[in-house]
């Protein structure tokens, strides 16, 4: 089944691939197909992923796929939030994005965060029944980065439990392990359990 991806993220399309491809989905990205981004106005990450799919969805005539994601802090009362991909501005910049959480952050000694995932897929624009599916990715916020992996906050996101951060596992891992992967592997379930 052809699917419109509603993001034209390389490393989330590589992600996604990893786990849909096996269910004979093939995700083609909204640029490929002539589609802009759509705006992402609103202050939660299911309505902004709701609004891409229909968007990506009513352009193409295809069935679509779009996540919203980001990286919500504790200690900022859930920032950046929707807005993590353009926190530090435009142009977007992983760098600086990084740079100013660190900065923002300083020695505070609650650093605490958890990236978040919502799913939504759409069989058509105006679908009454999107499937919407969440994960979360729970992790502490170090004060400097590590590992060339991944991408985004990867390389401050810190696992204690495996001590490493996001940016120093390997892709097959990460996917078992974030927000993205248990979002995916909830919308998965929806879907098979759908008639
Ligand atoms: P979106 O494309 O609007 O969903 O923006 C998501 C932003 O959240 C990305 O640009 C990253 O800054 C951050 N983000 C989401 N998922 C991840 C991840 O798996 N690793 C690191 N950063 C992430």
């Amino acid at each position: 089944m052809k699917i419109v991806l509603a993001s034209n993220n390389r490393k989330k399309l590589g992600e996604l691939d990893a786990i849909l491809a096996p269910l004979g989905w093939e995700l083609v990205p909204q640029g490929q197909l002539g589609v802009a981004e759509a705006d992402e106005p609103h202050c939660t990450f299911v309505e902004n992923a709701l609004a891409k799919a229909r968007h990506a969805s009513r352009m193409t005539g295809l069935p679509a796929l779009a996540d919203d994601s980001g990286l919500c802090v504790d200690a900022f009362g859930g920032a950046p939030g929707v807005q993590s991909a353009r926190y530090a501005g435009e142009p977007r910049s992983d760098a600086r994005n990084n740079l100013k959480l660190l900065a923002e952050l300083g020695d505070n000694c609650q650093r605490t965060a958890r990236f978040v995932s919502v799913i939504v897929f759409v069989r058509h624009a105006d679908d009454p029944q999107p499937i919407i599916a969440e994960g979360e990715w729970e992790g502490e916020i170090l004060p400097e980065g590590r590992g060339d992996d991944g991408f985004g906050y990867d390389p401050v996101f810190y696992l204690r439990e495996l001590d490493r951060t996001a940016a120093e596992l390997d892709a097959a891992e990460k996917n078992r392990r974030s927000h993205r992967g248990q979002a995916l592997a909830h919308l998965v379930e929806r879907l098979q359990s759908r008639r």
